[in-house]
C-alpha cells in the first residue's frame, strides 16, 4: 500500500508532525522530491528536531528511508543530519539512497547564491540551498548522478567538461573565483565513500516490497502553490510538490498510490516573495504570526518571518485538487482560539468579477480577497481528543472549511504533539 503525504498550500503546513504520526506505521518512508530547502519539525520521545533531508521515518527502527532519484541529493548534508540525529541518542536509521539520485554539487550552493546576488532586489527570495541550479543542470543534461560517482574515468571526463562550462561564467558573468577541477574531483571521491553504504536501486527494492504488501509512505516537502507548473510561478521550488510526481521520484507505478493524504493550515502562512491574496500586515499579521506554529511562524530553515494571512479557500481548494487529495488533515487549529472572528478568503475579485477558481500568476497579481467571516470560539483547544468535544463554532469553522475544498478533513491538529490529533471518520 502506497500513501503520500503532501501540502495543499505553500509549505510549512505541519506536514512534519503528521508525517512523523504515519512514519511510525509505515514500513517505508520515500522522499521523491526537493532538497535540503525546506524542513519539517519533528518532536518526539527523542527531543525536537528539524530535519531537512532526511526521511521523516528515521526515528523508528522498523523504518526504511530512502532518498529518491527525484531529490537534490546534498550528500554531506545527509551525513551531518545522520550524525546530528544519532548524536542525540537516536538509533543508526536505516537508510538506502537511489543509484538515480543527481548530487547537488558544491557549486550549485554558489551559483544559487551568485544568482540572487546578481538579481538584487528582483531575487527569487531563495534558500540558497543550490536547489534551482541543481534542477537546471539535471534537466540540462550536465548533472551528476551518484551512481557515477562509482566510475572513475566517466566521472574524470565529466568533471572537466562541466567545469569549463561553468567557470566561464564564473568568469565572466559573476567575476568569481573558479572552480578547481582536480579539487572537485577530490570533493566527489569523499562523497562517493560517504554515500557507498547506502546506494542500491531503491525503485527495484520499492517495486518488491509493494509485492510483499509493505506500507510505503510518500513524504513530499512543500505544497501545491510551490509546484512549478501548478504553483504561483516564478516563486515556486524547482521540483514538483504534487503527489503525482511521487511516482516519478520514487521509481513506482502512479496506479500504487492509493492514499493521498494532503495537508491544509487552519490559516495561511508564507516564506519568501509570490502572490498571497489573503495576506494580512501589520499588528493583525504580528500576533498571528507570534502565536503561529509551535513558537512562531519562522522558517524552519532559514528562520525568516513567514508571511501571515487568513484561511484563503480558493488556492486551498486548487491546491487539494492539484494532489489529488483523497482526504485533509487540517492543523494548528489550535492557534485561533484567540480571535473573535475569523475571516476566511472565499473569492478572488479580480477586474471586477468575483471567481473561485485560483488562475494563473498574471491574473493573481490583480486579485482582491472576498472574505467570508466566521464567529471565533474564544477557548483553548489543546488537549481535546474527540470531536464532538470541540467547540462548536469551532466545528463550525472546520465544517465550513470542510464544504468549501470539497474533500474530508480527516484529521484535526490541535496542538505541536504527536498526541494532539482528533480523528475524524471518512
Ligand atoms: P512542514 O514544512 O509542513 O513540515 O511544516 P513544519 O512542521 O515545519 O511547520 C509547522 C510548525 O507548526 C512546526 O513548528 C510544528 O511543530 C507546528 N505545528 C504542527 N502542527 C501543529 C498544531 O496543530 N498546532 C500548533 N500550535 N503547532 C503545530
Amino acid at each position: 500500500m502506497v500513501r503520500a503525504i503532501v501540502g495543499a498550500n505553500w509549505g510549512d503546513e505541519g506536514k512534519g508532525k503528521i508525517t512523523d504520526m504515519l512514519a511510525e506505521k509505515s514500513d517505508i518512508i520515500v522522499r521523491f522530491q526537493g532538497g535540503s530547502n525546506a524542513g519539517h519539525t519533528i518532536i518526539n520521545d527523542y527531543g525536537k528536531f528539524a530535519l531537512h533531508l532526511l526521511p521523516s521515518g528515521v526515528f523508528y527502527d522498523h523504518t526504511t528511508c530512502i532518498i529518491g532519484n527525484g531529490v537534490a541529493f546534498n550528500i554531506p548534508y545527509l551525513k551531518r543530519e545522520i550524525d546530528d540525529i544519532v548524536a542525540k541518542g537516536v538509533p543508526m536509521p536505516h537508510i538506502l539512497v537511489s543509484d538515480r539520485a543527481q548530487i547537488l554539487m558544491p557549486y550549485h550552493i554558489d551559483f544559487d547564491a551568485y544568482e540572487e546576488e546578481r538579481l538584487g532586489g528582483k531575487s527569487f527570495g531563495s534558500t540558497k540551498s543550490g536547489i534551482a541550479p541543481f534542477y537546471s543542470d539535471k534537466y540540462a543534461k550536465i548533472g551528476f548522478q551518484v551512481s557515477e560517482l562509482f566510475d572513475e574515468e566517466t566521472l574524470k571526463e565529466k568533471v572537466y567538461r562541466v567545469v569549463e562550462m561553468k567557470n566561464v561564467m564564473l568568469e565572466h558573468m559573476y567575476h568569481k573565483p573558479l572552480i578547481d577541477p582536480e579539487e572537485l574531483l577530490k570533493t566527489l571521491r569523499e562523497y562517493r565513500d560517504m554515500v557507498e553504504p547506502y546506494v542500491c536501486d531503491t525503485s527495484l527494492y520499492l517495486s518488491n516490497a509493494i509485492k510483499e504488501g509493505k506500507t510505503i509512505l510518500l513524504e513530499g516537502q512543500l505544497g501545491s502553490l510551490k509546484d512549478p507548473d501548478f504553483g504561483i510561478y516564478p516563486m515556486v521550488t524547482s521540483s514538483s510538490t504534487l503527489a503525482a510526481y511521487g511516482a516519478i521520484g520514487a521509481g513506482i507505478a502512479p496506479y500504487e498510490i492509493k492514499d493521498i493524504i494532503t495537508v491544509v493550515k487552519a490559516y495561511s502562512s508564507a516564506v519568501g516573495a509570490g502572490e498571497f491574496v489573503s495576506e494580512i500586515f501589520g499588528d493583525e499579521a504580528d500576533e498571528l504570526r507570534k502565536r503561529g506554529g509551535d513558537g512562531g511562524e519562522y522558517g524552519a530553515t532559514t528562520g525568516r518571518p513567514r508571511r501571515m494571512g487568513w484561511f484563503d479557500a480558493v488556492a486551498t481548494r486548487y491546491g487539494v485538487r492539484m494532489q489529488g487529495a483523497t482526504e485533509v488533515a487540517l492543523t494548528v487549529l489550535d492557534v485561533l482560539g484567540y480571535l473573535d472572528e475569523i475571516p476566511i478568503c472565499v473569492g478572488y475579485e479580480i477586474d471586477g468579477e468575483v471567481t473561485k477558481d485560483f488562475p494563473v500568476t498574471t491574473k493573481l497579481k490583480k486579485a482582491k480577497p472576498v472574505y467570508e467571516v466566521l464567529p471565533g470560539w474564544k477557548e483553548e483547544i489543546r488537549g481535546i481528543t474527540e470531536y464532538d468535544k470541540l467547540p462548536e463554532n469551532c466545528r463550525k469553522y472546520i465544517e465550513f472549511i470542510e464544504k468549501e475544498i470539497g474533500v474530508p478533513i480527516t484529521m484535526v491538529s490541535n496542538g505541536p504533539k504527536r498526541s494532539e490529533i482528533i480523528y475524524r471518520n471518512k
